[in-house]
């Protein structure tokens, strides 16, 4: 790396073309940009704002040095103006709020003005996910609407809201900040005292929207039924505008979300300039992994060092990456190295995470602002609430997981109109390593559509409850909340949750019915980890993954450091741990078995066949095995006593016959790892098709299942009730199984590493796995499968009711064995498994 003679911040800035240039440099460098995509430069569209919009709001926003709206914005003004609910889906700081902050501040002024409405005639309600987006957004609306008087007043109503300002805030405010956790526990449940801030409540503002999705989004369009319903009450039909990040159909998801009908603005007629955007793979390095496989320079590693050469250069850029863990590694890597350059440089960045002060947050966009910080590694929840624009270049360590959410970390780069550079570094993965090999992948194609499903029953019932707290639910209300429901208020009826009288069904229970769910969907109590000597509170782990996690003997890692568990107390919910340093890591061994419940669907693959159906995963972490660190030789196995954790869930599963495996050269002996391999390879590729995450999802495969009588590779969703995405895997067969076999035959190992067929998670330990025979198996199962168009990634035709979601890695740190009888593994899926 050439640095001294490359400029420093003080002297300018290189284009981004030049950047990359430079990144690019020397022989082995070069050969790591697999792809470089120019994206065109655009120009700003301006618009006027509608008329209805009051001469006082429009002076506002031009005395915040806006003279003249983007025509987005004042698209969106204009349908809300109207009455009409809308989403405006554009992309990153293309100034969405201002779209509807525009028609919400001017109905807060039109209700001052309203006769005998006491200064309250118009309200607004405003959701974001998180508490610290409203509290940015109330201090941005307290600025906006400063010259417009007393009429608008924003206040933020929270979990962390003084007792003794709540009542102020039910009384007086007429902007209420809040979020759909608060709406669910606070808000609905105490509707009376809320009654005439909801009897005039006219906008419903939902904030960053495309972050409800999958089990989550379905939690909070059950949230927003109930709103309206109590709404309805009062004699109130909100109108809904929703922002969200760019998406496919956002029409059809905020529909989906709010229940009523959406327009959709989604021209962005922001100005941007040109974008390069690079795909980078990591080399090889001498190491070797699992069972010899030859291992990639991670992208934590490989994202530090190009932090470290674009600071160097002068060039502000941000680094996306995926945990927070690996986001302090890529600081703390960069400042080290920088520190050997001149001594100035490591001061200049920073690493980022959620859960910092708004203070702090402030201090951050200030720093990146004025270019006093140049270089920032953050995990992705920058995404939401902080405001930085002005940045050079982003550089994304691993595939964020949609093309949403790639496009919307990109669009972080490229200050007013000015060319950006973006790099996405592969991680060693197959579905990132089949990306950086495909760029059509992600330059050709649409991002994803936000899907959600509020049908899902697990997600339906405790809202019915909730509801019928809140108001004694009558038929006429079956409709709001879907086909499901008469269904199942007759089961709830008989489970003795709900009475059925003449005027309807009633909760007649003690206990809050709001506390049934949690609509983060976390599935039961996490387990707090607790340093035994001190009592300290290290952190929690969600229940779904504490028995491969913090089971008796493991090795726990916190904040970089290292704990061993003395004792997993299931009843209280507490993990008490050691610090200590021993030779080892520990990893869970489990077994997993799948009981086909229904087959609802099956599709002919010549003798193959493809089936989406109903299943239940049984799964217990059986032992652990110790292993030195680094070389990961297996020091011994311990045996464990814990119960089995049973999902019911929906899967996606296919069967080949004997003599398919005949024709395909396939011998006995290599079939268990051939399944094994394709199905660890058709789980890390799932995510390009189902906007899901590899760890919300698992699979097993059998080379004989009871239920098919058939080697079976199942793959199912790690939620229960499912959560989409095996579905959405059943619709996309095709497409999904050739670009699984495409991953594994264009791999450049010889039998088999993580970029392929080894899986993370494998219950397994990746043990048999044969990448040869897989390729041959799938080219079997696949050279029958049905013509029809040729499905990309994400635009296969959509079922009606689909779901889908990211939940976020659930740290399940899979365990693993085979079960009991050596018929194939297990990789258990989800962070979030629920039903005991
Ligand atoms: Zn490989
Ligand atoms: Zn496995």
């Amino acid at each position: 790396m050439a640095q001294d003679h490359l400029p420093q911040s003080a002297h300018g800035r290189p284009s981004p073309r030049t950047a990359l240039e430079r990144l690019a440099t020397g022989a082995d460098r070069a050969a790591r940009i697999t792809h470089t995509e120019h994206l065109p430069p655009r120009v700003g569209r301006h618009a006027n704002w509608p008329e209805s919009i009051r001469p006082e709001v429009v002076a506002a926003i031009a005395a915040a040095g806006i003279d003249r709206p983007w025509e987005h914005q004042a698209r969106a003004a204009g349908h809300a103006a109207r009455g009409e609910s809308v989403v405006v889906a554009t992309g990153t700081a293309s100034g969405k709020s201002l779209g509807y902050l525009a028609p919400v501040l001017s109905a807060l002024l039109d209700g001052a003005d309203a006769p005998g409405a006491g200064g309250r005639g118009a309200t607004a309600l405003y959701l974001a996910p998180t508490k610290a987006l409203a509290a940015d957004q109330r201090r941005a609306v307290s600025a906006l609407a400063a010259p417009l008087g007393t009429a608008v007043r924003p206040a933020v109503y929270d979990g962390d809201t003084p007792v003794e300002e709540r009542e102020w805030v039910r009384q007086y405010a007429t902007y209420v900040l809040t979020n759909p956790d608060m709406l669910h526990r606070g808000i609905l449940p105490g509707h009376a005292r809320w009654s005439s801030f909801l009897r005039h409540l006219r906008y419903v503002v939902i904030d960053e929207c495309h972050t409800y999705r999958g089990v989550f989004g379905s939690h909070v369009a059950q949230v927003l039924r109930r709103l309206r319903r109590v709404c309805a009450r009062y004699g109130a039909e909100p109108v809904f505008l929703l922002a969200s990040a760019t998406a496919a159909d956002p029409a059809r998801a905020a529909g989906l979300l709010t229940g009523v009908q959406v327009a959709e603005v989604t021209d962005d007629a922001s100005p941007r300039g040109e974008l390069a955007f690079a795909l980078w793979e990591p080399p090889l390095t001498q190491l070797s992994g699992e069972h010899g496989a030859p291992v990639r320079r991670t992208a934590t590693a490989e994202a530090a060092e190009l932090l470290t050469d674009l600071v160097v250069q002068g060039v502000r850029t941000v680094a996306f990456v995926r945990s927070r863990r690996g986001a302090e590694l890529v600081a703390v890597i960069a400042q080290e190295r920088l520190a050997e350059t001149d001594a100035s440089l490591p001061a200049r960045v920073a690493a980022y995470r959620g859960g910092y002060l708004p203070e702090e947050r402030r201090a951050l966009e200030r720093d990146l602002h004025s270019g006093r910080l140049l270089g920032l590694a953050s995990t992705s929840a920058l995404e939401l609430g902080v405001d930085i624009s002005g940045l050079d270049a982003v550089l994304l360590a691993g595939y964020p997981g949609t093309r949403a959410s790639l496009w919307q970390q990109a669009g972080r780069a490229g200050r007013s109109g000015q060319g950006a550079l973006a790099v996405m570094v592969g991680r060693d993965d197959p579905l990132d390593t089949y990306l950086v090999h495909h760029p059509e992948a992600i330059f050709e194609q649409p991002v994803e559509s936000t899907v959600l499903d509020p049908d899902n029953p697990y997600v339906l019932a405790p809202h019915l409850c909730a509801a019928a707290a809140e108001l004694p639910l009558t038929e006429d209300d079956l409709d709001l909340f879907g086909p499901q429901a008469a269904d199942l208020l007759g089961q709830l009826e008989r489970r003795g949750l709900l009475r059925r009288r003449a005027t309807g069904w009633y909760w007649t229970r003690r206990e809050r019915a709001a506390d049934l769910t949690d609509i983060r969907g976390e599935g039961g109590k996490p387990v707090q980890v607790v340093e035994s000597a001190t009592g300290r509170l290290l952190g929690t782990v969600d229940a779904s993954s504490a028995h491969t996690a913090v089971h008796e003997g493991a090795v726990h890692l916190h904040q970089g450091r290292t704990y061993l568990v003395e004792q997993l107390d299931l009843d209280e919910n507490v993990a008490l741990v050691t610090r200590t340093d021993p030779p080892y890591s520990t990893m869970a061994r489990d077994t997993t078995a799948i009981r086909v419940l229904s087959a609802d669907v099956e599709e002919p693959w010549g003798e193959a066949r493809i089936h989406f159906g109903s299943v239940e995963v049984t799964h217990q972490v059986v032992s652990y095995l110790r292993r030195r660190l680094l070389t990961g030789e297996v020091l011994g196995e311990t045996k464990l006593d814990l119960p089995p954790r049973t999902l019911r869930t929906r899967a996606v599963w296919w069967t080949v016959t004997d003599a398919q495996l005949d024709a395909a050269g396939i011998h006995p002996e290599e079939l268990p790892g051939a399944l094994h391999a394709a199905e660890h390879a058709s789980i890390g590729l799932l995510p390009l098709f189902a906007t899901c995450d590899r760890w919300d999802i698992g699979g097993v495969s059998v080379p004989l299942h009871a239920d098919t009588g058939l080697p079976t590779v199942f793959v199912y969703d790690g939620h229960p009730g499912g959560a989409g995405f095996s579905e959405r895997a059943f619709h996309t067969a095709r497409a999904w199984l050739t670009a699984t076999r495409e991953a594994i035959a264009a791999c450049e190992c010889d039998f088999g590493c993580p970029s392929c067929v080894q899986s993370p998670k494998c219950g397994n330990g990746n043990d048999p796995l044969d990448k040869a025979a897989a390729v041959r198996l799938l080219t079997c199962l696949l050279s029958a499968a049905p013509d029809g168009p040729d499905a990309q990634p994400g635009d296969a035709p959509e079922p009606a009711g689909d779901a889908e979601g990211a939940a976020g890695p659930g740290g399940s740190q899979d365990g693993a064995a085979r079960p009991p009888g050596g018929t194939g593994g297990g990789e258990p899926g989800g962070g979030r498994r629920g039903v005991e």
